[in-house]
């Protein structure tokens, strides 16, 4: 066993668990808890228990965070009600009044609803950067510059980010990385060794991985893990342990689950390309796409989420074909077991995308790749016969 590299499908089945606690079970019950009893006022005193307040998490909270813990090389993971949430913490937490947050262009479209309204109320000024900048980065700091906020690859566009360069340049200068990691997903890129402090990740997506859950984190490393924890508590945030079983329960799959998901983009993405509706597939694992090299580089695998660049076409044809297609459901998310297809609303203010035509985001779910490519041949049918 010396040399031998544990896979992550091996790794998914062990963290979080502590059987021997809990009468043998395999997986760490759920748990209700608000109040936790002291046996007597020295131990209330000393707040002598393991669990000193529901709030302040449970036994399943704790296997959740031990299992992210080991996926992601993290001192600590605090989990929040969402996706954006842990997006919107981990900027809070880097930045305070009179700071500028330097935030990627190509961000989920939420994360920029939030710079541009809430933080600027708090004082907090963002500006935003070309997803491809990389080591350019240094150049934009103000004096100010406490956070460069990453995503990578992009939302709706899929530019791939040179995020070790990005964090070679932000190191000197004490500035924090974060990273939204949701496309990666702990499984095929891991940001704390890649030189990112603060790893968020929407749970909602490929680790709840059923449509059915709402979740984020925030993986901190070591000099993060009290300041997050602080902000944690002292925002009065709490994920019940019915949602954290959840997430168990879809982490135990994560691996076997991406693989399939990656197999069937892959073979959509290529399908695609040629066909004569389509100008470019936006995908990083396809050995066309600009940011390949440094996916290779840097990710072990990929998802199941790529866009399409259709030719120029009209809304009306692009809505026949989105209407009538029977497997892809329309939808916004991803991540889940089932397949989506929606159109893409592009918002860039600092590196304009340059589209030849209308622009969808495909989510590759678990069905068979050979009814989906039937699907999409009668959905390409529809967009001709209305365009
Ligand atoms: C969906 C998503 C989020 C937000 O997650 P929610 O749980 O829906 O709030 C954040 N970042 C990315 C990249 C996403 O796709």
């Amino acid at each position: 066993m010396a040399n031998h590299k544990e896979n992550p499908e091996t790794t998914v089945t062990s963290v979080g668990r502590e059987s021997a606690a809990h009468v043998g079970v395999v997986n760490t019950p759920v748990y209700r808890a608000s109040t936790i009893l002291y046996p007597d006022v020295a131990a209330l005193d000393a707040r002598d228990m393991p669990f000193t307040y529901g709030r302040r998490g449970n036994p399943t909270v704790r296997s959740l965070e031990d299992a992210v813990n080991a996926l992601e090389g993290a001192a600590r993971t605090m989990f929040f009600g969402s996706g954006l949430n842990a997006v919107v913490m981990a900027i809070l937490a880097a930045c305070s009044a009179g700071d500028h947050v330097l935030v990627v262009d190509s961000a989920y479209a939420p994360s920029r609803i939030f710079c541009d309204k809430t933080l600027r109320r708090f004082g907090i000024k963002a500006t935003y950067y070309d997803p491809l900048i990389g080591a350019g980065i240094a150049e934009l700091f103000q004096p100010n510059t406490k956070a460069v906020f990453c995503e990578s690859p992009g939302s709706l566009t899929f530019e791939v980010q040179d995020i070790p360069a990005i964090a070679t340049a932000c190191k000197p200068r004490g500035i924090t990385v974060i990273l939204d990691n949701t496309w990666g997903t702990p499984i095929h890129f891991q940001p704390l060794k890649h030189g990112v402090d603060l790893s968020v990740q929407a749970v909602t997506k490929y680790i709840g991985g059923h449509a059915d859950l709402l979740m984020g984190y925030i993986a901190a490393n070591e000099p993060w893990a009290s300041r997050i924890v602080d902000m944690h508590q002292n925002m009065g945030l709490y994920i019940s342990g019915d949602d954290c079983y959840l997430a168990l329960r879809g982490l135990r799959t994560l691996p076997t689950r991406l693989k399939r998901h990656e197999e069937t983009a892959l073979r959509l993405a290529t399908w695609l390309q040629p066909r004569p509706e389509v100008s470019r597939v936006l995908y990083p694992a396809l050995p066309s796409d600009p940011g390949h090299a440094i996916w290779k580089r840097d990710f072990t695998g990929a998802c199941g989420l790529f866009g399409v660049v259709l030719k120029d076409v009209p809304k009306a044809a692009v809505d026949a074909m989105l209407n009538g297609l029977g497997h892809f459901g329309l939808g916004f998310s991803w991540g889940g077991y089932e397949s989506l297809c929606v159109p893409s609303d592009i918002r860039r203010t600092a590196a304009p995308f340059q589209a030849e035509g209308p622009v969808i985001r495909i989510h590759a779910g678990l069905e068979d790749p050979q009814d989906l490519i039937a699907d999409l041949t009668a959905g390409f049918d529809r967009l001709r016969a209305a365009g």
